[in-house]
């Protein structure tokens, strides 16, 4: 059996919020819940991840490639934009070319203003 090998938020710790995933242990357990094959965590620990109060975790989860397209796409409207910028990124590199073409250059050209100004613009086709 596969077993969710995420770090999940303590819900009684007794410390304030800001310690991260795999640096404290009073405030991060490893979940150890059964998940599906291919899913590299379960779907309690990634919406507690997503809906996490610190930005450094849900920006860490944004990060991630194997974060699912439900949470990115949910993290792409984060009210912190680091958060918002990391999931879009993640996003940008997840999509298929030859999928995103047709339904994706109207946003696509809409957003092209802001991505230049962030130092994740590297797209390097250009
Ligand atoms: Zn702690
Ligand atoms: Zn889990």
């Amino acid at each position: 059996m596969i077993r969710c090998r995420s770090w999940r938020p303590v819900a009684d710790s007794p410390h304030p919020s800001g310690h991260l995933p795999g640096h404290c242990r009073r405030c991060w357990g490893i979940c150890l819940h059964p998940v599906a094959p291919g899913m590299p965590r379960c779907t309690e620990c990634e919406v507690a991840l997503a809906s996490h109060p610190d930005a450094a975790v849900r920006s860490a989860l944004a990060e991630e490639p194997s974060v699912s397209m439900e949470t990115l796409t949910l993290l792409v409207t984060d009210m912190d934009a680091v958060v918002a910028t990391a999931a879009r990124w993640n996003l940008d590199h997840r999509l298929p070319p030859a999928h995103s073409e047709d339904t994706e250059t109207h946003s696509e050209l809409a957003s092209s203003t802001a991505v230049d100004s962030s130092p994740w613009a590297g797209r390097g086709n250009r």
